[in-house]
């Protein structure tokens, strides 16, 4: 039996392609199949032949298409392209993927275009569980690093605001209601949280009973101070534990030209330290 088999000819390719757990395929210029792997034909769940000749829209649904039809003309006008996307499946969970669009050409005119699309869904489940914290669904301390790092590199650093939350009396919560009770807490909270930041800003909890909000948009420090004092009141006035009143209290700054992390962290826990020590339930601002 010979051995000496050439591995580039175009039966090796064919098998490679047939055999690869990607998604392979080519359109012609007016977006209708020309060609899919069994990989493809699988995951869409139609059969390879059939797919020839079948509009885009038909396969990957209405939606998919028209989010991704920018994209499409874009190749089709000769760019190569590549992107990370997602779509919602029909059982509500979301599919991640990375596409890589070229256009193909003949005689030099353009066309259609060939695409290989990978599944990035576990990558992305992984990246995300990684971020968030696992009581509250909020993000960590881990996203909050790199969060708060990015935003100081930004040129409009100033745009936003930091604010740090502390529980008041939580150890009492704790000691009188219970730890489930003080869990149940720090949930409430966050979606109170959620509800009043919605998406003007970002929430992480950093710590036990310690929570931040990164603001965007913040035109200046009166403008952080109304916001974060509608926080603060937000969270009075909810309904967080039936036993009890839950308030917290804040320490705030907004980012000014040249801040460092550390620096801007100090700032504000020296904030929330003087909020804690004239009363709590209030809100500091430096
Ligand atoms: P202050 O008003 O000065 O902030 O007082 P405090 O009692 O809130 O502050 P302290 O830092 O003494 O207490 C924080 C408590 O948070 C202590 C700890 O038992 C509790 N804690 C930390 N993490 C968790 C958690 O995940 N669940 C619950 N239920 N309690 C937690
Ligand atoms: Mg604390
Ligand atoms: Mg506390």
């Amino acid at each position: 039996m010979p051995c000496n088999v050439t591995p580039s000819t175009p039966e090796v390719f064919e098998q490679l392609i047939d055999s690869a757990p990607l998604l392979f395929f080519s359109v012609g210029c007016d977006l209708t199949y020309t060609y899919i792997n069994p990989f493809f034909a699988e995951v869409h769940n139609i059969d390879q032949q059939k797919a020839v000749g079948m509009h885009m829209s038909e396969v990957i649904g209405e939606e998919g298409f028209n989010n991704n039809l920018p994209h499409y003309k874009k190749v089709l006008q000769g760019e190569s392209i590549r992107y990370d996307s997602f779509f919602v499946k029909a059982d509500g969970n979301p599919h991640h993927y990375h596409a890589v669009y070229k256009p193909l050409y003949e005689n030099g005119d353009i066309i259609g275009f060939t695409g290989v699309v990978v599944d990035i869904t576990a990558e992305k489940q992984l990246e995300e569980l990684s971020n968030t914290d696992a009581l509250t669904k909020v993000n960590n301390r881990r996203k909050y690093e790199t969060d708060l790092q990015k935003v100081l590199e930004k040129d409009d650093a100033e745009r936003y605001g930091l604010i740090l939350l502390d529980i008041d009396f939580f150890k009492l919560i704790n000691d009188e209601l219970g730890h489930d009770k003080g869990d149940d807490a720090l949930v409430r909270l966050s979606t109170v949280l959620k509800e009043v930041v919605a998406d003007s800003g970002k929430i992480y909890r950093i710590g036990g009973e310690e929570f931040v909000v990164i603001l965007d948009n913040v035109i200046d420090q009166e403008n952080l101070e109304q916001r974060t004092e509608t926080i603060r009141q937000a969270v009075e006035s909810y309904n967080i534990l039936d036993d009890r009143k839950v308030t917290v209290s804040i320490g705030a700054s907004v980012i000014v030209s040249g801040d460092e992390k550390r620096g801007l962290v100090k700032r504000v826990d020296e904030a929330l330290y003087k909020a804690k020590e004239s009363g709590r339930n209030r809100s500091h601002f430096v």
